[in-house]
C-alpha cells in the first residue's frame, strides 16, 4: 500500500510530536526512579519497568532505533529484580543510574527537570461512525438509448427499490459523472449497435479509463447470440431480455456493486499510550477503516456492548489490567467469542507471544510495525470475521439479521435509549396471505417475493435503522430514534411502494401486501413488551383488512 502524502506528512507530525517529548519521558523516568530508591518495593519496580517498556515501543514505532535497543536492554535487566523480587544493591542502583543516562543521550539530552512542562494531549484523529455514513450516496442509474415508454416504466419499478433514473443524452454526460470519481451504474439498450457505430468501443473505452467502476447492463428486445456477444465486447456485465424480471435485475446489480456498498471496518483500539494510539488510527483510517479507542482497559466492556467492532488491536501492557487478562475475561462473554484479537506489542520472545496467544488472542503483531503489515493483517482478520459472522447471524434465503440476533439487537439498542431518551420504534412485518402466493405460484416464486420485499426493506430504511427476518413471511425492523408517528409514516410508505411492485411468475404477473404492527419506546418500556405490542398491533392490522399498517398506541386506546 501506498501512503499519501498527506499522510506522510501527518506520520511524520506524530513522530515529531515524539520527539519533542522524548525528554519528558525521561524525566518522567527519572522521577520514578527517585521514588522507587526510596521505597524500594516490587510494585514499584514492575511500574517502572513498565513505562520503560513503553518507551522502547514506541521509539521503535517511532524510529528511535537506538533508544529503543537501549531500553529494552534496560527493561531485561529490571526484569531480574521482579523474577527474583529482590531490591537492587548499592552497585545494581548505579547500574540502573547508568542505564538511564545512556536513554538521556540517546533521546538528545535532557534539560534541567524545573524547566519542562507536560506535553498537551494529542488529539485524537478519530472519525465517527456518523461521518462515514453521511457520505453515502443515493443511487442513480442512468438509461441510454430507451424509448420513453420504457423509461416511464423502469423509472417507476425501479423507484420502488430506491433507484432514481436519468436518462443520458450522450456518453460525454457519463465520462463527466465518471470523472467526478463516483461508481455508476448505466443500462443499455442494444439498439445503440445499430444505431451508434463505434459505441461499443466508446463505452469499453470508459469502462477501463477510470478507477471508479462503470457497471454496464445491457437490456434487448430479443435473445440472440450477436447480441450477447456485442454486449461483452462492449463491456457489458449483464445482460437481460424484455421484459424485464426486476427482482432478478436487482439481484444482479446487488452483486455488482455490493462489494463497494460494504461498510468500512470497525477497529477497537485499546491502548493507554495516546500517541501509539493516534499512529495506528491514523494508519487504519487512511486504509478506509472506522477506529474507535479505548485507551482504560477497565471501560472496554462497555464499549463493546454498545458497538460491535470487528477487530480489536490490543496493547499487553496496560496498566490496571493486562491486555492478555482483558482477552480472557472478555472470551468469558459468549457475544465476544468470535471478536478477533490482535495484541501488538513490542515483544519478542516467542514464549510470551505464545502465552498470549493461548489466553484467547488470535494474532501478534511486533513493534515496530510497518504500515502495510498492519494494514494487511488487520483486514484479513476483519474480512475472515464479517464473513463468519454474517453466516451466523444471518438468514440464508435474506441475508437479513437472524431471530435471535435481531432480538439482542433490540434489547442492546433499548439499552442504549434509556440512556440517551432518544426514541424507538420496533415494527414487525406479515405478508398477506402468503400460503396462496406459494399454492397459486410455487414456492420458489414465494421465495423470490420474499427477497424482493427484504431488498425494499433494506432499500427504503435507513442505513441504521436494523432489520431481521423473524421467521417465515415475517420481518422485524428496528427504526432508531423514531417515535410512534415518524415510524407509521416510513412503513406505510415502503407498505405503499411493496404493494405496487409486479412479481414475475411463468407468464402471470402479480403483487402481493403485508401488514405491518408497531411499538415504540418509551411509551412501551422494555424489549420483550416492544415485541408483544407490536405483534399485538399486526394482529390487528391482519383483523381490520390486511395491506395496512396500526400502531399499537391507537389499538390500546381503542380497547
Ligand atoms: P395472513 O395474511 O394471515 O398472514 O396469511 P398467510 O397465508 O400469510 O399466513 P400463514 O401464517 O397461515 O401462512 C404463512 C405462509 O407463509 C405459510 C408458508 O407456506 C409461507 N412461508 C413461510 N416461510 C416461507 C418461505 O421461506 N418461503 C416461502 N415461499 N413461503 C414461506
Ligand atoms: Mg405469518
Ligand atoms: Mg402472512
Amino acid at each position: 500500500m501506498e501512503l499519501s502524502e498527506e499522510v506522510k506528512r501527518q506520520l511524520a507530525a506524530l513522530s515529531d510530536d515524539f520527539t519533542h517529548q522524548l525528554p519528558f519521558r525521561i524525566q518522567e523516568l527519572q522521577k520514578a526512579l527517585l521514588t522507587l530508591r526510596e521505597t524500594a518495593d516490587i510494585q514499584g519496580m514492575k511500574n517502572f519497568r513498565l513505562m520503560v517498556h513503553k518507551l522502547a515501543g514506541s521509539a521503535a514505532t517511532f524510529g528511535h532505533e537506538n533508544l529503543s535497543l537501549e531500553a529494552k536492554e534496560f527493561e531485561a535487566y529490571l526484569e531480574g529484580f521482579i523474577e527474583n523480587a529482590n531490591a537492587p544493591a548499592r552497585s545494581e542502583w548505579e547500574k540502573i543510574e547508568r542505564y538511564l543516562e545512556q536513554l538521556k543521550t540517546d533521546a538528545g539530552g535532557v534539560d534541567d527537570l524545573e524547566e519542562l512542562q507536560a506535553p498537551e494531549e494529542i488529539a485524537e484523529p478519530l472519525t465517527t461512525e456518523q461521518d462515514v455514513r453521511s457520505q453515502y450516496n443515493p443511487k442513480s442509474i442512468y438509461l441510454y438509448g430507451f424509448s420513453i415508454d420504457l423509461v416511464v416504466e423502469l423509472s417507476k419499478q425501479l423507484g420502488f427499490y430506491g433507484y432514481t433514473v436519468k436518462v443520458l443524452p450522450g456518453l460525454e454526460e457519463l465520462e463527466k459523472a465518471l470523472e467526478s470519481g463516483s461508481s455508476q451504474l448505466i443500462f443499455v439498450h442494444t439498439r445503440q449497435f445499430e444505431v451508434a457505430e463505434g459505441f461499443a468501443k466508446q463505452l469499453s473505452r470508459l469502462k477501463k479509463g477510470y478507477t471508479k467502476e462503470l457497471y454496464v447492463v445491457f437490456i434487448s428486445e430479443e435473445d440472440t447470440f450477436d447480441l450477447r456477444l456485442g454486449s461483452v465486447r462492449a463491456g457489458g456485465d449483464a445482460f437481460y431480455v424484455l421484459p424485464l424480471d426486476i427482482g432478478q435485475l436487482m439481484d444482479k446489480i446487488e452483486s455488482l456493486v455490493n462489494r463497494e456498498k460494504e461498510n468500512p471496518y470497525h477497529v477497537l483500539i485499546v491502548d493507554d499510550d495516546q500517541e501509539q494510539v493516534a499512529y495506528y488510527a491514523l494508519l487504519l483510517q487512511q486504509a478506509g477503516m472506522i477506529t474507535s479507542v479505548a485507551s482504560d482497559p477497565m471501560k472496554v466492556l462497555s464499549v463493546l456492548v454498545e458497538s460491535k467492532p470487528d477487530l480489536i488491536l490490543m496493547d499487553i501492557y496496560m496498566p490496571g489490567c493486562s491486555g492478555t487478562e482483558l482477552t480472557r475475561l472478555l472470551r468469558q462473554h459468549d457475544a465476544f467469542i468470535t471478536i478477533p484479537i490482535i495484541f501488538l506489542t513490542f515483544e519478542s520472545s516467542k514464549e510470551r507471544q505464545l502465552s498470549a496467544i493461548r489466553q484467547g488472542g488470535d494474532d501478534f503483531l511486533t513493534k515496530p510495525i510497518k504500515a502495510e503489515n498492519l494494514i494487511s493483517v488487520v483486514s484479513l482478520r476483519a474480512q475472515r470475521n464479517r464473513n463468519l459472522r454474517y453466516f451466523m447471524e444471518r438468514d440464508s434465503l435474506t441475508g437479513l439479521l437472524n431471530h435471535s440476533n435481531l432480538k439482542e439487537q433490540l434489547q442492546r439498542e433499548v439499552m442504549r435509549c434509556s440512556r440517551t431518551s432518544l426514541p424507538l420504534s420496533f415494527a414487525m412485518i406479515d405478508a398477506d396471505h402468503f400460503k396462496k402466493v406459494n399454492d397459486t405460484y410455487g414456492h420458489l416464486t414465494g421465495d423470490r417475493v420474499l427477497k424482493s420485499l427484504s431488498r425494499i426493506l433494506q432499500d427504503r430504511l435507513r442505513r441504521t435503522d436494523i432489520l431481521g427476518r423473524y421467521g417465515g413471511e415475517e420481518f422485524g425492523v428496528i427504526l432508531l430514534n423514531t417515535d410512534a408517528e415518524k415510524a407509521v409514516g416510513i412503513m406505510d410508505e415502503i407498505r405503499s411502494n411493496f404493494s405496487r411492485v409486479i412479481h414475475h411468475a411463468e407468464h402471470q404477473e402479480f403483487s402481493v401486501t403485508f401488514s405491518c404492527g408497531i411499538a415504540s419506546f418509551p411509551a412501551v418500556k422494555n424489549a420483550s413488551k416492544l415485541n408483544e405490542a407490536s405483534d399485538e398491533a399486526l394482529y390487528a392490522a391482519k383483523e381490520s383488512g390486511r395491506n395496512r399498517v396500526l400502531h399499537y398506541d391507537k389499538i390500546s386506546k381503542l380497547a
